[in-house]
């Protein structure tokens, strides 16, 4: 038996043509050509003989405070200064002192040059800080970005030239001798995304370990206690502790410490229920 054939498709309509807009015409004639290339080379001219275009690295540099007061007053208008400058991603700066051993900064690196190490507090206390590998560091700024309290941001200090590689790791001590020369700081994450989940609890799952609490570097896990069931006869309670995690979800800063320490794996990443 013959197939019936299928109508013929019909034809594709050929693509819209694209408009292209032509460039705006510049100044034409002497004007473009002489005119204004000479108007221009003389303003500059002109403003150079108040201040160079150019400052004289090493001697000159931009983070040195006494240069770009000095700067701004003979130009009224310091080079950089509250546009790109003061948004440069240098050498970190690190508040030891606000630090909460959160390993936020460590995980969020790209290139896996944080390190979490412990700095000595004196009274027999210590407390794990990052120290940054500047041969790895691509100074994206994520780390800075991720810390929740700030204490991590990045300066415009530029000048990490050394002979040697092991020279480029910087330890937290070093970078809070960077945070205590007040260099302009990046501006740092203030507010956190509206759609954050916030952590939740298998409480099936759960045997009251602690271990969250216990691990958890703002102290914002609480162990409430839960009402212990009585058993039916012939049954056996599961072995645990009566009490289960409570987060308060103002002081959490979403490091998933808690998450990574639970050894019934009962607390996950979720929406707000
Ligand atoms: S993210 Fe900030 S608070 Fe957390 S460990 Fe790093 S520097 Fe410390
Ligand atoms: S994620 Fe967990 S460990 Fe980290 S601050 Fe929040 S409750 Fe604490
Ligand atoms: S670490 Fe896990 S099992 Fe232990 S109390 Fe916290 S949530 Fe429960």
């Amino acid at each position: 038996m013959a197939a019936t054939s299928a109508p013929p498709p019909p034809p594709t309509p050929p693509p819209a043509a694209v408009k292209k807009t032509a460039p705006a015409p510049g100044p034409q004639g002497l004007a473009g050509l002489v005119v204004i290339p000479m108007a221009t080379a003389a303003k500059q001219f002109v403003k150079s003989l108040w201040r160079p275009s150019t400052i004289v690295y090493p001697y000159e540099r931009l983070e040195d405070p006494e240069f770009r007061k000095r700067v701004a007053v003979q130009s009224g208008r310091p080079i950089g200064v509250g546009e790109v400058w003061d948004n440069y991603r240098g050498v970190h700066a690190l508040n030891i002192a606000t630090c909460i051993s959160c390993n936020l900064c460590a995980f969020s690196c790209p290139d896996v040059c944080i390190e979490m190490v412990n700095v000595d507090l004196g009274n027999g206390k210590s407390k794990k800080c990052p120290e940054i590998d500047y041969g790895k560091c691509s100074f994206c700024g994520f780390c800075s970005d991720a810390c929740p309290e700030g204490c991590l941001t990045m300066t415009s200090n530029y000048t990490i030239t050394t002979n040697h590689r092991s020279e480029m790791v910087y330890s937290p001590q070093r970078m809070y001798s960077i945070y205590q020369t007040k260099l302009p700081m990046n501006p740092i994450r203030q507010e956190r995304p509206v759609n954050e989940d916030a952590i939740l609890l298998d409480q099936d799952l759960c045997i009251g370990c602690n271990a969250c609490a216990r691990d958890c570097p703002t102290k914002c896990i609480t162990m409430i206690d839960i009402p212990k069931p009585q058993p039916k006869p012939g049954e056996k309670l599961p072995k645990r502790i009566w009490k289960e995690p409570m987060v308060n979800d103002a002081d959490c800063v979403r490091c998933g410490t808690c998450i990574s320490v639970c050894p019934k794996e009962c607390l996950y990443w979720g929406a707000h229920p």
